[in-house]
């Protein structure tokens, strides 16, 4: 199956829609931001270090996620296909990501571009609520998304927290840094011919249903 990478501003969604090609398609879930959030829990100085850049909403250095990504790309589950969500971030990880697919002979597979309008993110950013066990994600402000009981897990019961960088101040920055660094890359897959767009401003099944469509292409 082709490799899916998703490019999408921060609280698109594409997180949760990468979770149901998952399930779907059994395909390893890579995402740098939960790789990240696990790293920013040791107590140790690149603990500190992204523990800090995480909750200010910058992005961390480009030789961390080099490193984590290429080591992670290049086990065995990942040889018949993954989910990349959250890398690359900037131009120069997308030259360095096209590097890595060269040096482990990987195919670049389809680049999914979720749209989605700023004001709906603002909204999405302060409901959204993750599982701390099954990683679930949930949106308080979406009676379609929310759970049952507002901090306990549908599926598992599990406790619901929220993100440290889920609040306005830190969207603002994420947002910013979205457009001036993560938006310059879609032109790089724009020429490979690779993009392929989903409306973002739809339910989660909704999305899901073109998404899937472009994976079956
Ligand atoms: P995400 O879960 O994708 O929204 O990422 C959460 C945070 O992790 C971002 O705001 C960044 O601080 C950091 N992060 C995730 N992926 C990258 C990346 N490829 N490069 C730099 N920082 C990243």
């Amino acid at each position: 199956m082709k490799n899916i990478m998703f490019i999408a501003p921060p609280a698109a969604g594409k997180g949760t829609q990468a979770e149901l090609v998952v399930e779907k398609y059994g395909l390893p879930h890579i995402s740098t931001g939960d790789i990240l959030r696990e790293i920013s829990k040791e107590d140790s100085e690149i603990g500190k270090y992204v523990y800090e850049t995480l909750a200010s909403g910058q992005l961390v250095k480009d030789e961390i996620t080099y490193q984590l990504i290429e080591e992670r790309l290049k086990r065995q589950d990942c040889k018949n296909g993954y989910i990349l969500d959250g890398f690359p971030r900037n131009i120069d990880q997308a030259y360095e990501y096209d590097r890595i697919l060269e040096r482990l002979n990987y195919d670049i597979g389809n680049v999914i571009l979720i749209n989605i309008d700023k004001k709906t993110l603002e909204k999405r950013i302060t409901g959204r609520r993750i599982c701390e066990n099954c990683k679930t994600i949930y949106n308080i402000n979406d009676e379609n998304n929310s759970p049952q009981v507002e901090s306990v897990c549908d599926n598992c019961g599990g406790k619901l927290y929220q993100r440290s960088d889920d609040n306005l101040e830190a969207f603002q920055t994420r947002y910013n840094t979205y457009l001036e660094k993560t938006e310059p890359i879609i032109e790089h897959y724009r020429k490979m011919n690779v993009v392929k767009e989903v409306d973002g401003d739809d339910t989660v099944e909704n999305i899901f249903k073109n998404i899937d469509r472009i994976i079956n292409e």
